[in-house]
């Protein structure tokens, strides 16, 4: 049958040369038959010309998605265009609806091949997802010394960018995995996560070696602390610092998510940057430990000492109470570096510094104030209470034998003076002098014992020591 030729010979002179145009292009009858196409429109749909010329367009398996549509704006006469998809590729369709030289309605459809453009959205939202990511990661508060605080903030934007609302931290220490900031799971979870439930679970996925791990559903159901949170989805991206292993970011779900290869590459990004900015917070607090510490005795050291005393008072002038100090002198220790060598000297000075460090509070500052003067703040702490673990250390360390270079034993003792604030002096400079004055009345009283400043140290008896 002809019905190519018989079209064509019916056709305007304009729709002669239709293989010129590059796009796919149908040309329509008002009710919906195929009237004539183009080379391009056949490849397309990988059909003969003369199969489809009559047909009616939807039973075209392209046109058939764009419907109604066609024949509403031919009715109208209006041009439209839409968008669809066929065999992978991405058209941009233009309905456009006209009349011929003899007044017949006709409808022309060209296809536009935007499957390029769609990818390259594609890529830029995903690349416009991953500046968000860097941007609001990076916004992470990190010149703090709460470093739960900036985790925790960290976990915040972690779960907004990648619209999850139940994750946690867990940061390796000591050889354990430790839970460090959590949202949206159950105190139970949390318990359990605390008490190390995780441990080989976390151990097992290192193991593997992936950037990232999605847990299989029956794997979830399996692990009784996931299962029991109603957790149904759940990845776990190791955290690392050039290649260790630092900790873990868990991101769990207690809904379904469709997971694909742009959502792990994201989450790989989220966990590149949340390791990276963990390595930024633990250099961050290790060169502070280093600008505080002493490093032959890892004891704070003078210029902390003095930010502390400031502190102290400061404190102490706005809540009333008192803080005390404590300052320590190695008896005779020259004659241990004399006897023994200055690196035995080194040794007994950092046992000595393990004994102030084990007997003080949690709250004292132990700090080492010169080569063998030692200093602790009592925060809160009246003259009375001072005494008594002044009186305790002194005891334990007249008692201990410190050993050096393995085999031989040393024995020491400590002098110290006590000086209470504001009791004893109204500023730092004073309150020192006056802990100083006790602890060379101690030395003069025969070493090994503990002196309280008595009275109070001004300008006036400050200038007195000074002379004498
Ligand atoms: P006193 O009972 O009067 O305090 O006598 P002393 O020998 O302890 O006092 P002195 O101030 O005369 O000597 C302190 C010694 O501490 C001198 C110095 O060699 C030693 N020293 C200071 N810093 C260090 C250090 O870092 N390592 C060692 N091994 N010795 C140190
Ligand atoms: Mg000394
Ligand atoms: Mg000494």
């Amino acid at each position: 049958m002809d019905t190519t030729k018989r079209d064509k010979k019916e056709a305007p002179s304009e729709y002669i040369s239709l293989d010129l145009i590059p796009d796919p292009l149908v040309i329509l009858r008002q009710d919906g038959t195929v009237y004539d196409i183009n080379t391009s429109f056949s490849n397309l749909l990988g059909t003969k010309k003369g199969h489809l010329i009559g047909r009616n367009f939807k039973k075209l398996k392209l046109l058939d998605q764009l419907g109604d549509k066609i024949i509403r704006n031919t009715a109208k006469n209006v041009e439209d265009f839409d968008r669809i998809t066929f065999n992978n590729k991405h058209f941009e369709v233009f309905i456009l609806p006209f009349r011929t030289k003899d007044n017949s309605s006709l409808i022309r459809i060209i296809l536009k091949d935007i499957s390029n453009f769609i990818r390259l959205e594609k890529e830029l939202l995903k690349r416009n997802k991953e500046l968000i990511i860097t941007n609001t990661l990076s916004s992470v508060f990190i010149s703090t010394e709460n470093m739960d605080l900036v985790l925790e903030d960290l976990l915040e934007k972690v779960l907004l960018i990648t619209d999850f609302h139940t994750g946690w931290i867990l940061l390796k220490e000591d050889l354990k995995f430790r839970l460090k900031s959590s949202r949206g799971i159950s105190h139970e979870l949390q318990k359990n996560i605390q008490e190390g439930a995780l441990e080989s679970f976390c151990n097992d996925t290192l193991r593997l070696g992936e950037p990232l791990y999605v847990a299989e559903p029956s794997e979830i159901s399996r692990t009784s602390v996931f299962h029991e949170d109603g957790i149904v989805f759940l990845v776990a991206i190791p955290l690392t610092y050039e290649k260790i292993p630092t900790g873990f970011l868990f991101l769990a779900s207690r809904v379904a998510k469709d997971f694909d290869f742009d959502f792990a590459a994201l989450l790989s990004l989220v966990g590149n940057h949340v390791s990276n900015i963990i390595d930024k917070i633990r250099l961050f607090l290790e060169t502070k430990r280093f600008a505080i510490t002493d490093s032959l005795t890892n004891l704070y050291n003078p210029r902390y000492f003095y930010e502390c005393l400031d502190l102290e008072i400061a404190r102490t002038n706005r809540y009333g109470k008192s803080f005390s100090l404590i300052l320590f002198d190695i008896d005779n220790f020259k004659r241990i570096n004399d006897t023994y060598g200055h690196p035995a000297g080194d040794q007994v000075l950092r046992g000595l510094s393990n004994i102030l460090k084990s007997i003080s509070r949690e709250t004292d500052i132990v700090v080492r104030y010169g080569g063998e003067e030692f200093i602790i703040i009592l925060p809160n702490t009246y003259e009375e209470e001072t005494i008594l673990l002044a009186e305790r250390i002194i005891d334990i360390v007249h008692k201990t034998t410190f050993m050096v270079y393995e085999t031989t034993g040393v024995k020491v003792t400590l002098s110290g003076g006590i000086a209470s604030y504001p009791q004893n002096a109204s500023d730092a400079k004073n309150l020192l002098c006056a802990a100083d004055t006790a602890l060379y009345s101690a030395k003069a009283a025969g070493k090994n014992q503990i002196f309280c400043f008595k009275g109070k140290m001004d300008e006036k008896n400050f200038q007195k020591t000074q002379e004498s």
